[in-house]
Order: structure tokens, then sequence, then C-alpha cells
């Protein structure tokens, strides 16, 4: 069984995390998109709302479990016999960031890879922050976010 966890803040989810989690859960027998819950880290919506909107985005894929996790993401890992982390790169910036965190991850835990994944063009430029901005903002997000989720 390959199994692989997607972690990321999804505060909120958009196209561009929908686009990288649907391509992994091609690639794996189970899929975890997963909330890390991090203290540290203001989030505009509630870690509820979050899942909620996870779990509406892939109804459909029963290979692709949501869920909320606390801690660091390789002891997630441990416990659940996942071996690979799913990332997704947009730019030479998200790249340099997600090297480190991918080092860092393996001296931890040697038996875990990630897996970076780029998404398709027509998401390259959609962040969660953009999303919360126009949403501050009064702006239409619909086409930033999932279809079957409405903010
Ligand atoms: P984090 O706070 O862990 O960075 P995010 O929810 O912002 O969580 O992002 C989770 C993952 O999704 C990260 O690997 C990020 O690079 C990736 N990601 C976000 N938006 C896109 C996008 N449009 N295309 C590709 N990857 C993306």
């Amino acid at each position: 069984m390959k199994i692989a966890i997607f972690p990321g803040s999804f505060d909120p989810i958009t196209r561009g995390h929908e686009n990288i989690a649907l391509k992994a859960a091609t690639m794996f027998d189970t899929l975890y998109v997963a909330i890390g819950e991090n203290l540290e880290k203001k989030s505009m919506f509630s870690s509820n709302q979050r899942l909620t909107w996870l779990q509406k985005t892939f109804v459909n894929y029963p290979n692709i479990q949501c869920i909320t996790y606390t801690g660091l993401t390789i002891d997630f890992c441990k416990k659940n016999n996942i071996n690979f982390i799913i990332r997704g790169l947009r730019t030479t910036n998200d790249f340099e960031n997600e090297l480190a965190i991918a080092h860092a991850n393996k001296q931890l835990y040697p038996t875990i890879e990630t897996v970076f994944l780029i998404c398709d063009i027509p998401y390259l430029h959609i962040s969660s922050s953009i999303v919360r901005e126009i949403i501050k903002n009064k702006g239409n997000v619909r086409n930033f976010i999932p279809k079957r989720i409405e903010i």
C-alpha cells in the first residue's frame, strides 16, 4: 500500500490545492489531505470549516481522506504508516522553502520521501493568501476555489 499525505493550512482550499491533490490521488492508494493545526499560525477560517470544505471538495474520491492533525507532520506519518509527503510547487520561491522542509523531514524520519508536484498552468497564480485578500475586500472568489464549495 502506498500512502501519502498532502499537508497544508488550506485556509481556504483553492483550485491549486485541488489540482495537486487530484494528481496525487492517481499515484497513491490512499491520500490524506490533512490540515496541520498550527497554534502559531493565525487562520482566517476555523479548522472545522476548512475540513468541511475539504470533505465537500473530495466527496467523490474514495481514496482521499480529509483530516486534521496536530504536531509534526512526520510524527503523524510514523503513526499512520505514511511514507510520502506531497507538496505543490508554483515558483522557485516555493522550491527554496520546500527543499529545506523536505531535508529536515528526511533527517527526522529517514524513510519519508517528499514528492513535489506542479499544478497545471491555469492554477499557477492561485494561493490561499490571495483568496483571503479578495474575501476581505468583498471580491468574488468563485473561480479560485473548488466548484463544489461556496464561501
Ligand atoms: P502551508 O501553510 O503548509 O504552506 P498551504 O495550504 O498554503 O499550506 O499550501 C499547502 C501546499 O499546497 C503547499 O505545498 C503549497 O506550495 C501548495 N500550493 C498551494 N497553492 C498551490 C498552487 N496554486 N499550485 C501548486 N501548489 C500549491
